[in-house]
C-alpha cells in the first residue's frame, strides 16, 4: 500500500512510547519570563493528513506558545503582500549561527539571511505592517482560518513578557533600521513580532493549519488557494534549510522534512503531497529546537518512511 495509506494511530502511541526518556529533559526557554513557567514534562503530537484524518497522542490539545514557528505564517502574508520583492529585503541561505544572531547582518548590509531567523522576521514583520492598517487582525484570522480554530488567540502576557526582557530583538531591529530596511517604527516593527511570536495553539491545530504546505499551497480543509505552487515549494524549501537555525544541517539529517521550530518547544514539519505533524515538548536543545521533539520526528519519518529523502 502506498506509504501515505498507513496508520498512523498505532505509530503515534509507539513514539510518544519511545520518547519518554527525552521528555523534561533539555532546558525550557527562561530568557522569555513568562515562557519559564511552563511545566518541562508534556509532549503532544498530532498528524493531520491531505486525505482528511487527525490523529493524535499525548499532551496534542494543550495549547501553548508557537514563537518562531509563526515565522512560517508572516512570510507567506508577507510574500502574497510583496511578491517577490521581498527577496531584495531578505536573502534565501542558511545562516549557519543562532536564531537571534547579530553578526551577519553587518557584512550584508541590513540585510538578513533568511526569513525564519529573528532579524528575517523582523523584516517579514515590517512588510506586513506596511501592507495593512491591522496586521495583527489579519495575522490572527489567517492563523484562525488555516487551523480552523477560532479560539486561537495571542498570549498579551508573553508578549509583554519577551519585551521587557527583549533587549537582543531591540538591537536587531535597531541595526536593520540603521540600514534602511524598516520602513516602519522600530516600536511598531517589535511590538507586531513579539505579539506575533505570542500565537497560542496546540499540535492539532499546528498540524492542521500547515497543510497549506503540503498541498502545494491550498487550504486542505476550505479549499481555498493561500499561496502559489511555486511560493508554496519555496517556502518549503527554506523551512528544510533555515527552519531550525543553525541545527538546519542536523535536522535534515535526523528527520529530512522541511519544519520550523520555536523556543516554546513546537516543531512542525511538512511531508509533501502527504501531511504536517506537529510535536511539542517544552525541554529545548542548546540550539533552541525541542529535544523530545526532534526525537519524535526523526522516529516518525524513519518508521513510515515518510521523508522527502
Ligand atoms: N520570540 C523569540 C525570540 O525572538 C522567538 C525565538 C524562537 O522561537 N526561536 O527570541
Amino acid at each position: 500500500a502506498p506509504l501515505a495509506d498507513q496508520d498512523f494511530a498505532p505509530i503515534l502511541d509507539w513514539i510518544a512510547a519511545e520518547v519518554r526518556p527525552w521528555v523534561g529533559r533539555g532546558k525550557v526557554a527562561d530568557y522569555i519570563p513568562r515562557l519559564a513557567e511552563v511545566p518541562a514534562d508534556r509532549f503532544g503530537m498530532a498528524v493531520a493528513t491531505l486525505d482528511g484524518r487527525l490523529l493524535q497522542v499525548g499532551d496534542a490539545e494543550e495549547a501553548f506558545s508557537i514563537q518562531s514557528i509563526s515565522k512560517v505564517f508572516t512570510l507567506t502574508m508577507a510574500l502574497e503582500a510583496l511578491g517577490n520583492e521581498l527577496w531584495n529585503r531578505v536573502g534565501r541561505e542558511p545562516s549557519g549561527s543562532p536564531y537571534n544572531s547579530l553578526v551577519q547582518l553587518e557584512r550584508e548590509h541590513g540585510i538578513p539571511r533568511n526569513p525564519l531567523i529573528n532579524a528575517g522576521a523582523h523584516v517579514v514583520a515590517d512588510v506586513i505592517l506596511s501592507s495593512d492598517d491591522d496586521a495583527r487582525g489579519r495575522l490572527l484570522s489567517f492563523v484562525r482560518a488555516r487551523s480552523d480554530d477560532m479560539a486561537v488567540e495571542m498570549d498579551p502576557e508573553v508578549a509583554r513578557s519577551e519585551r521587557v526582557a527583549g533587549y537582543r530583538n531591540t538591537a536587531l531591529a535597531n541595526f536593520i533600521r540603521s540600514f534602511g530596511n524598516l520602513d516602519n517604527p522600530v516600536e511598531a516593527v517589535l511590538d507586531f513580532y513579539y505579539h506575533q511570536c505570542a500565537i497560542r495553539m496546540n499540535c492539532v491545530d499546528l498540524a492542521r493549519s500547515f497543510l497549506y504546505l503540503a498541498n502545494r499551497g491550498r487550504c486542505q480543509h476550505s479549499g481555498e488557494v493561500v499561496i502559489s505552487p511555486e511560493r508554496a515549494k519555496r517556502i518549503n524549501a527554506i523551512m528544510l534549510t533555515c527552519g531550525t537555525y543553525d541545527a538546519a544541517g542536523e535536522f535534515a539529517f535526523r528527520v529530512g522534512l522541511p519544519a520550523k521550530s520555536g523556543v516554546g518547544g513546537g516543531i512542525v514539519a511538512v511531508v509533501p503531497n502527504v501531511l504536517a505533524v506537529a510535536v511539542w515538548s517544552p525541554g529545548l536543545d542548546d540550539k533552541g529546537n525541542s529535544l523530545a521533539g526532534a526525537q519524535a520526528l526523526d522516529l516518525f519519518t524513519t518508521r513510515t518512511g515518510l521523508s522527502v529523502f
